[in-house]
């Protein structure tokens, strides 16, 4: 059907405003009724959109009309490649200009056309061919073709040939819009730093999994790096960038087929197991994740190694929701992390009965802040060159009926979050005061420093300083003799307020310890500004300080930021001669710990205090303790 210029004008017109709708879902489906309406209205046998795949280095059938009757499998016309490709196909890689047999073929690119007639007979079953290869162009990239074939001799118009054109650009536009669409929906559902799943990914792809009728149960890993931020803070946030990045490609690594690897953000990764069908093949599963992210790392020069807390959890189809079942994986984590990290845990009914516990706890608190349901026990901070007491830290315990003594672990957490954490700190201060009154009535000369941890709430508080003021009137305590351990957190957040309250602390003369250092988010930079006297490492960095290069390098690094700011450290966790050795050998002295003492209840605590030192534990051939308070301190050898 010859057409004239109008005609073509209108079929251009009707083409753009087909196009317009078209997204990533239903571009192919425009396509071909486009195709359809050139075909009908062009004479020609059939009709083609190609896209190219530079990363490939491949042009890919999008859409053709009409459709092909016999389509072999697999496609000769599906994906080919540019590099085996025919001359007129490989064309299409970088052509800029609407390549047109039988007209003149450029001259100065003498084309054979032979094998691109070879390789359309064999798709299409077609003898000699005329083609219009009309190039899709976006900016200097020749991003697909729009073809034309008719059966024997079939010149093009430059009417038509324009037209063509002008489509071809309508189509690219739209390709364009696709491939962006289709980044976009990539970059929701892939996690930016490591490739894998995004959290999005991982909610849809876990609805799907527990959607009823599915095959059961479902199996989730909740994997948490320990004290990850340290890394961050002390070896520069592109070591830990990269951290994260090997442990995501070991953690594909180790996946299996069908299992999906998401991170949630920050150091917490989720996999979704497939096919495990008992609890036991989900913590196979998960010991082996934990293992291959155990492995230490390199970076810069630098070996690194994080433990890994994994919860995990299973699920049946249409009993639970996504939600559900990875909070209880979290929770399962969350255990395996209070168990000092590096471990795993399984959720199990009980967590629901731990709920209940906390419910209980909750109720009661409110009415237990006295003397005869609170107790404190107390724990000495030793130099450990010569074993001399510098002080001691005030544990709070709860004796609670029916459920018996309660770590701080279960309770301090709840009185913070029912606005109890006042009421509950005031008691802890009066009480440590007055025992330290007590001991110092009772021994001469005994010089020590009390410290009592403060709650972030507490901190903000208007008139916490004019508590602590009047409790060392009460027991007539010079500031010194006090030193209140404030966590990292609090310190970032409300900074204003925190200065403002600890700067009337100093003018008290109270001593300010910044408690858990290096797990915190406080920034460095803020510690300057901040009337704060020492710095007490978290012990999850001196527990493994005989293994861990990593951890070493991060105690090296407090120490030296300390030594540079004029802050005091202090060593929590104390449990091995390694962890001593090494703490002397990185310039710190003072240390708390199981190895030097547990804490314990005041009457066992004060023949320590009366003896001035403990004994050091290297020393223990030597030395030994009687429980009995009245005897001195006693030397056999
Ligand atoms: P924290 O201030 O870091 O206290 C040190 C904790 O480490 C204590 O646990 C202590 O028993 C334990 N610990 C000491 N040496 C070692 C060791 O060598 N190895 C190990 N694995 N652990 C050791 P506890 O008494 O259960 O206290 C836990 C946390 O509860 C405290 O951590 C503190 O943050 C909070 N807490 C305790 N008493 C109070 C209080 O009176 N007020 C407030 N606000 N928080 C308190
Ligand atoms: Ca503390
Ligand atoms: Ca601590």
């Amino acid at each position: 059907m010859p057409g004239t210029r109008s005609t073509f004008e209108s079929l251009v017109t009707r083409i753009a405003a087909r196009l317009m709708p078209a997204d990533a879902a239903s571009h192919r489906e425009v396509a071909r009724g486009v195709l359809q309406d050139l075909f009908e209205h062009l004479d020609i046998d059939t009709c083609f959109l190609r896209y190219n795949d530079h990363a490939i280095g491949a042009t890919i059938l999008i859409a053709e009309w009409p459709p092909r009757g016999n389509v072999p499998d697999p496609d000769p016309l599906g994906t080919v490649y540019f590099r085996d490709a025919d001359p007129i196909f490989a064309a299409s890689e970088h052509m800029k200009k609407p390549l047109l047999i039988p007209v003149e073929l450029p001259s100065d690119t003498p084309l054979d056309a032979s094998g691109y007639v070879d390789r359309v007979r064999a798709g299409s079953g077609m003898p000699d061919v005329s083609v219009a290869a009309v190039p899709l162009v976006s900016g200097q990239v020749t991003t697909g073709t729009l073809g034309f074939v008719k059966e024997g001799y079939r010149p093009w118009s430059e009417d038509e040939v324009n037209a063509l054109t002008l489509i071809a650009a309508l189509l690219a536009q739209v390709q364009a819009r696709v491939r962006a669409e289709e980044d976009l929906r990539r970059a929701a559902y892939h996690d930016a730093l490591t490739g894998l799943a995004s959290r999005r990914a991982l909610f849809e792809h876990l609805d799907r999994r527990l959607q009823e009728d599915e095959p059961g149960p479902v199996g989730v890993l909740f994997l948490d790096l320990d004290r990850l931020k340290a890394l961050n803070d002390f070896l520069g946030h592109q070591a830990a960038d990269a951290y994260l990045c090997h442990i995501a490609e070991r953690l594909s690594r180790g996946s299996e087929e069908g299992d999906m690897v998401a991170r949630l953000g920050g150091d917490e990764f989720v996999i979704v197991l497939s096919g495990v069908s008992s609890l036991e093949e989900a913590m196979a599963r998960a010991e082996a994740m934990q293992e291959a992210v155990g492995v230490s790392v390199a970076l810069g020069g630098q070996t690194v190694g994080r433990g890994v807390s994994v919860g995990v959890a299973l699920g049946t189809p249409g009993e639970v929701d996504s939600a559900a079942l990875l909070s209880h994986a979290d929770q399962a984590m969350m255990v395996a992390k209070q168990q000092g990290g590096n471990d795993i845990g399984v959720f199990t009914e009980d967590m629901n009965e731990k709920v209940e516990r906390r419910t209980i706890i909750e109720m009661n608190l409110r009415t237990s802040i006295d003397d005869d349901h609170l107790t404190l026990e107390y724990q000495p901070e030793v130099d450990l060159r010569t074993g001399e007491i510098l002080g001691v830290e005030a544990l709070v315990r709860w004796k609670h009926s029916p459920l018996g003594l309660l770590q701080p672990g279960e309770f301090i957490e709840i009185a913070e979050s029912t606005n109890l954490a006042g009421e509950l700190g005031e008691w802890v201060i009066g009480r440590a005061c007055a025992q330290l009154a007590e001991w110092k009535q009772r021994i001469p000369d005994l010089h020590m420093v009390m410290s009592v941890n403060v709650s972030p709430v507490q901190l903000v508080s208007m008139d916490f300083d004019t508590t602590v003021k009047s409790v060392l009137r009460r027991y007539a305590m010079a500031g010194s003799e006090l030193c209140l351990e404030i966590t990292e957190n609090v310190v970032v957040g409300d900074l204003n307020r925190t200065k403002d309250t600890l700067s009337r602390l100093e003018r008290l003369g109270v001593w300010v310890a910044i408690d858990d250092f290096g797990t915190g988010y406080s920034s460095l930079g803020h510690l300057q500004s901040l009337p704060v006297d020492t710095l007490k490492i978290d012990r999850g960095f001196v527990r493994n300080l005989e293994h861990s290069e990593g951890d070493r390098v991060i105690v090296d690094s407090i120490v030296g930021l300390a030594s540079s700011f004029g802050l005091y450290v202090v060593a929590e966790g104390v449990e091995t001669m390694g962890a001593v050795k090494y703490l002397l050998e990185l310039g710190c002295t003072r240390a708390q710990g199981f190895l030097l003492s547990k804490p314990a209840a005041p009457e066992r605590i004060e023949p320590m205090l009366r003896a001035g030192r403990i004994p050091l534990p290297w020393e223990a051939d030597r030395w030994r303790w009687s429980t009995n308070e009245n005897q001195e301190q006693s030397r056999i050898d």
